[in-house]
């Protein structure tokens, strides 16, 4: 379709007289994610009706984006960078894999605290939505008092109840690296040892797997990322809402220092080659169109004040006390947080 389109102007254009290169057929953005939202594929083919410009995208995680982008060095492709995760934004800003955008857009639509450091010429990446990292449980055997702090969970009367992804994941490095600023290395150390104590099983899958094994009763308590359980609650997948009934939720440490958030967020790459696209990709996720894509699409809160929530989902979550740790503290503590993990042997 998009072709004979092409095909179309070309011929229009010879009759005319004009010249092709101004076609927008020639504007491309590669695109780097880790991203994979089945509902951002909306997000992205909305950009390309509004501006012409193509997306090409790479697929990986945050770590195969990290891997593939100084392995390419000078020579990569990438024009724009979309990572999950807060502490690896922050070691991507630090590795120099991105270059500053100076925009008033950005700046004015999104929160300081939700962006990269500031390098004179503009901040180095802005974060685009937020998640929480909540527990979740079995309201049959579990009081919610019991697992309403995170220091909770290493409590003994959670013994053999608990399940989690891997600790060296990302959305758990972030969380970890947080409560290491809370707690202290000491403490941090007993709690993470009382974690591996209290494990129902050995770690293992994602987080829609935790809340799927605490329905389906392998473990009784749970770390996810709000966003999943979100999903199941919406889910038109026989069965799903029926997992989501089953648990409690609670959003810890509303007492005191607020529920752990992370933030997803994108850069301009360091070597693009195509700046101006990119900026205007990083601008386009910033607008109230894209915001409405990551809360209603993908479950997120949206990070630009007034945008326009329709999801029940987000709606039965209601308001929270969120954690204030800044993002370039969660990102240095997580070397310490790893160390930290092989010495109690949190897989
Ligand atoms: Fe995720």
């Amino acid at each position: 379709m998009r072709r004979l389109f092409h095909l179309r102007l070309a011929a229009l254009a010879l009759v005319a007289g004009l010249s092709l290169p101004a076609l927008a057929q020639d504007k491309v953005l590669n695109l780097y994610s880790a991203r994979h939202y089945q509902t951002d594929e909306a997000l992205y083919d909305n950009f390309t009706k509004q501006t012409g410009i193509r997306i090409n995208r790479v697929d990986s995680d945050d770590a195969g984006i990290f891997n593939r982008l100084k392995s390419e060095g000078a020579a990569s492709p990438a024009d724009v960078v979309l990572l999950v995760d807060a502490a690896r934004l922050w070691r991507a800003e630090n590795e120099g894999l991105f270059q500053p955008v100076r925009s008033a857009v950005l700046e004015e639509r999104i929160p300081a605290q939700l962006r990269g450091k500031d390098s004179g010429e503009g901040p180095f990446w802005f974060g685009f939505s937020t998640r929480a990292r909540i527990v979740v449980y079995d309201k049959a055997s579990v009081a919610k008092a019991d697992v309403d702090q995170y220091e909770k969970l290493a409590l003994p009367v959670n013994k053999g109840r608990l399940c989690t992804r891997s600790g060296s994941h990302p959305y758990n490095l972030s969380l970890f690296g947080a409560m290491l600023e809370h707690l202290g290395p000491e403490k941090t150390e007993t709690w993470l040892k009382g974690l591996v104590t209290n494990m129902a099983r050995d770690p293992k899958g994602g987080d829609t797997d935790q809340i799927k094994a605490v329905a389906s009763g392998e473990c009784a308590v749970a770390l996810t990322n709000s966003y999943y359980l979100a999903r199941l609650m919406r889910s038109t997948v026989p069965g799903e809402r029926e997992v989501a009934e089953r648990v409690g939720v609670v959003f810890p440490n509303q007492a005191d220092h607020g529920t752990h958030v992370n933030v997803a967020g994108g850069a301009v790459a360091r070597h693009a080659k195509n700046r101006e696209a990119a900026v205007k990709f990083l601008e386009y996720l910033s607008s109230p169109e894209a915001q409405g894509y990551f809360a209603n699409g993908n479950n997120e809160w949206p990070v630009v004040a007034g945008t326009k929530l329709n999801n029940r989902a987000l709606d039965a979550f209601g308001s929270f006390k969120r954690e204030t740790v800044p993002i370039s503290v969660i990102g240095m503590n997580q070397v310490k947080v790893q160390q930290i993990l092989d010495r109690v042997g949190y897989k």
